[in-house]
């Protein structure tokens, strides 16, 4: 039967890069989505930008442009991080989106009419030169149990104590630096210590909907009695206004969960996907649809607790399952700025292979809440040894007799004595694991199966046959096993190395491998030439990542955190001061060249600007959602209409800048000197939009 599944990953946060951290989630949910599909299952995977709070608001400030334009770069930055690690998200939206918005207000509204929403007054800590009231985390002061200074309001980083941010001692706001004053304001609460909601909660809070350690950690929170929750804040905040709540707004955690609804609608429109059969509780019952959440265990508490009960009361379908997984530490450690394991998606992704990743993440995944280590001297040797040594190393000995001595035509496979029975027979198991998300165990048995395949050919030897008289047919039957075994090494691998299995598909000549694809064997069949699969992993590559995630440091932040909100948490370190590379003088290293975003840009519109002699306003489509205004100087050799539908080359990653007719978020790049100029750069026919230029 064919199931319907919707799965989504945690939202991450609008303010900062993706590191090595978040990627195990979405590479963890990447990988059973993948095998998902190639089951057969109709599979969809909606994630995106968490957008709101008074984090962004500050840092959008601080930098000069309105929210808005932050989460735009930042949302182009985590998806352009995704892309290269290969996360097949269906749809990568915004919670800052009608859809979103629509939602929260249908909950609110729900929650309301069924006697789930109060009003209370509450006093807060107030910054009365910001005029706005304070969330915890801007607030600093000494710490009441040890007496360190300069420590947030909700807890102390050098004793551990955790505390109300009334407790401080002589506290100030992060914000303006004064002291704050308290003030009383009307918040929203949604009444989670309701009996019916802990009645519903001790029920649904069961295996196998949650993990048997998530469920026993939740029923400590349930038997210690649930609080209400506060669901609003006070002007000024960056997020949806409470419709009958003038200068009151959703808590970004509120919206961030209901941002997985406003994805997902998006994509059931483009998908002509019916969004009721998902979440009408009805509907979904009635036909057996199932949503799965795959979440850090630092965020348990709202996708297990606030977020079952708020679909509950408010007449939408619970999450069929909870799946939440543990943290992860580089060598055993926290990451560590000062150590350069805090390592961000981009400088990965500019030194090492993606897959690489992927393989060494699923092989240390379960379905348990463990936390996870990325140990660098074992992930080069694991990923040499079993995917270079064991897996590609297949291919390698056998295809090129295949092409040489059989025009690459595969004959026929011996009915005895070959390994390809067994490694059929475990498709069983393996996809047994895979939906169980033990793809440790998965990727053991498959690397079984190599080496069953390998031993066949050591034991074979075709390069020898190749030497003797009269064993051609012998020779063909032995490398078409061997290449056999490589296509159901790659079936089962395809859920964890995409790229790589469709690099073999091309290689085998075969189209998309599907699970049920192990049930039968490819003879008498024409391949490609073989090219080389998979390099080595060059322990010096990781080395300069780690250099690099060592010199990108800046100053230390200021501290912009989104406090209990924070995802897949790593404690970071303070970083030292930053040593400029030395460098000789007019070089650049590659890595320096890599930092420009260039990116193929189409121009949607372009515009004269009143009192300006040189500048044209372009809007340039980069693939994002919201295109790019940019004012380039470019008026003296261009009419706008000519340039309109025209591409060109765009530095997408350049800091906004405030210009005299408005903010320019970006540059185009043109040709010019004394002969003449200037000339827009165009790539050839074939680029769109937001490729990447390198
Ligand atoms: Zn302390």
């Amino acid at each position: 039967m064919t199931r319907r599944i919707l799965v989504t990953s945690a939202l991450p946060y609008a303010n900062g890069a993706i590191h090595l951290g978040h990627l195990v989630e979405y590479i963890q949910t990447d990988i059973w989505v993948r095998f998902q599909k190639m089951r057969g299952h109709e599979c969809w995977y909606a994630c995106a930008d968490d957008t709101h709070g008074t984090p962004i608001m500050l840092r959008a400030e601080k930098e000069g442009i309105t929210p808005e334009q932050l989460i735009a770069r930042v949302w182009h930055e985590h998806k352009r991080d995704f892309d290269g690690f290969l996360i097949g998200f269906d749809h990568y939206g915004s919670t800052n989106s009608e859809e979103t918005r629509d939602y929260a207000r249908d909950i609110y509204a729900r929650l309301k009419a069924a006697g789930l929403i109060e009003v209370r007054a509450i006093e807060q800590f107030y910054d009365p030169v910001k005029a706005m009231f304070l969330p915890d985390r801007f607030i600093k002061g000494e710490c009441p149990k040890c007496h360190a200074k300069d420590q947030y309001g909700d807890a102390c980083e050098v004793c551990g104590a955790a505390y109300q941010p009334t407790e401080l001692i002589e506290p100030y706001s992060a914000v303006s630096g004064v002291a704050p004053v308290r003030k009383t304001s009307d918040h929203y609460f949604f009444r989670l210590s309701d009996p019916r909601c802990g009645a519903f909660l001790r029920e649904w809070t069961q295996p196998p909907r949650v993990q048997e350690e998530a469920g026993n950690k939740l029923r400590e929170w349930l038997e210690a009695g649930l609080t209400d929750w506060d669901i609003s804040r006070d002007a000024p905040y960056f997020g949806f206004e409470i419709p009958d709540a003038p200068g009151k707004y959703f808590y970004v955690w509120l919206d961030a969960p209901i941002g997985y609804l406003g994805s997902f609608h998006s994509l059931a429109a483009r998908e002509g996907l019916d969004f009721e059969a998902y979440w009408n509780a009805a509907r979904a019952a009635a036909e057996g649809t199932e949503v799965y959440h795959f979440i850090g265990k630092d965020i348990l508490y709202f996708h297990a607790l606030f977020w079952p009960a708020m679909l509950r009361y408010a007449g939408y379908r619970t999450p069929s399952g909870v799946f939440c997984h543990g943290f992860l530490t580089v060598n055993g450690q926290k990451m560590s700025k000062s150590r350069g394991t805090f390592i961000t998606a981009e400088s990965y992704l500019r030194h090492l292979n993606p897959e690489w990743l992927r393989y060494y993440y699923a092989a240390k995944l379960g379905s348990s809440l463990e936390d996870i280590d990325l140990n660098l001297d074992d992930f080069v040797a694991r990923v040499n040894s079993d995917l270079v040594g064991k897996y590609v190393n297949i291919a390698s000995r056998s295809a090129g007799f295949i092409a040489k001595r059989y025009d690459g035509r595969l004959g026929d496979v011996p009915e005895a004595d070959t390994p390809l029975p067994a490694m059929q027979a475990a498709a069983g198991t393996i996809a047994t694991h895979y939906e169980a998300r033990e793809y440790g165990k998965a990727l053991r048995e498959v690397m079984a199966l190599a080496d069953l395949a390998n031993q066949y050919v050591d034991l074979h030897k075709p390069w020898e046959m190749a030497k003797q008289a009269g064993r051609e047919r012998e020779l063909h039957a032995v490398c078409t096993v061997a290449l056999n075994a490589f296509r159901l090494l790659t079936l089962y691998l395809k859920p964890v190395l995409p790229r790589l299995a469709n690099e073999v598909e091309a290689f085998l000549n075969v189209p998309p491998l599907a699970w049920q694809d192990a049930e039968r064997l490819l003879t008498d069949h024409v391949i490609q030439p073989y090219r080389h699969l998979m390099t080595r992993v060059d322990p010096k590559a990781i080395e300069a990542m780690l250099g690099e995630n060592r010199e990108s440091l800046a100053p230390p932040p200021a501290p912009v955190r989104h406090g209990e909100h924070q995802q897949h948490a790593a404690a970071v370190e303070t970083p030292s001061a930053p040593t400029p590379p030395t460098a000789r003088a007019g070089l650049i290293s590659i890595d320096d060249f890599a930092r420009v975003d260039l990116r193929v840009a189409r121009i949607v519109q372009a515009e004269q600007v009143e009192g300006a002699d040189k500048l044209l306003r372009l809007t340039l489509d980069i693939g994002e959602e919201t295109p790019r205004l940019v004012f380039a100087g470019i008026k003296s050799a261009y009419e706008p209409e000519e340039l309109v539908g025209r591409l060109t080359v765009m530095v997408a990653n350049l800091a906004p800048r405030k210009m005299k007719f408005g903010l320019s978020e970006g540059m185009v790049l043109a040709a010019s000197d004394e002969r003449g100029g200037p000339y827009l750069l165009a790539p050839d026919s074939g680029a769109q939009p937001g490729m990447r230029i390198k």
